[in-house]
């Protein structure tokens, strides 16, 4: 059913534009520097999501309050491609090839997303020479861990703001993965 392609394509770049202008339709719009436009909206906890758009340009979305630290985080997502863009394409491919595709999707999904948001923590360190703040603990179980490593959007917390290693492009999510599951 190869004739689906355009149809999918067109669906998942919808919803994903969508997504984009319901985030920026909320905040509220602060500056732009450099081409890149801030907001700014409510939050408990301080975070910044990242929206990299060909319809809506480049824009960061300050979460709570402003944070040097998270800035240099997102700035390193603003410097990757637009990846979003080529997963669609690809999986609008792959699910118009075959629907039993989806679970290969969503665990590329995981993966691009680890790996996206590991290489925006080594840029915020190399650059600025800043690592990822938290107090939550490493969880003494192994599933417990385990889900984190799966429904979080980033590595674990523990693992990017504790473990040295993690801040060593040599060593590979999947090595740091397995000591974590492991050890
Ligand atoms: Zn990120």
């Amino acid at each position: 059913m190869l004739s689906f392609f355009p149809i999918a394509v067109a669906f998942l770049l919808l919803v994903y534009e969508y997504r984009n202008y319901r985030l920026l339709k909320k905040a509220k719009f602060l500056y732009e520097k450099d081409g890149v436009k801030y907001y700014e909206i409510e939050g408990d906890e301080d975070n910044a999501i990242t929206i990299k758009s060909v319809v809506f340009g480049k824009n960061v979305i300050i979460i709570g309050k402003k944070n040097e630290k998270i800035l240099a985080h997102e700035e390193g997502h603003l410097k990757q491609p637009y990846f979003m863009y080529y997963f669609f394409v690809i999986s609008a491919f792959l699910i118009a090839y075959n629907i039993f595709t989806i679970p290969l999707l969503l665990f590329m999904y995981k993966l691009m997303f680890l790996h996206y948001e590991r290489a925006a923590d080594l840029y915020a360190y190399n650059k600025y020479h800043v690592k990822f703040e938290s107090t939550t603990a490493r969880p003494a179980k192994r599933i417990d861990r385990i889900r984190a490593w799966i429904f979080d959007t980033h590595p674990p917390d523990w693992v990017r703001a504790k473990e040295e290693k993690y801040y060593e492009k040599k060593n590979s999510l999947i090595k740091l993965l397995l000591n974590d599951l492991l050890s």
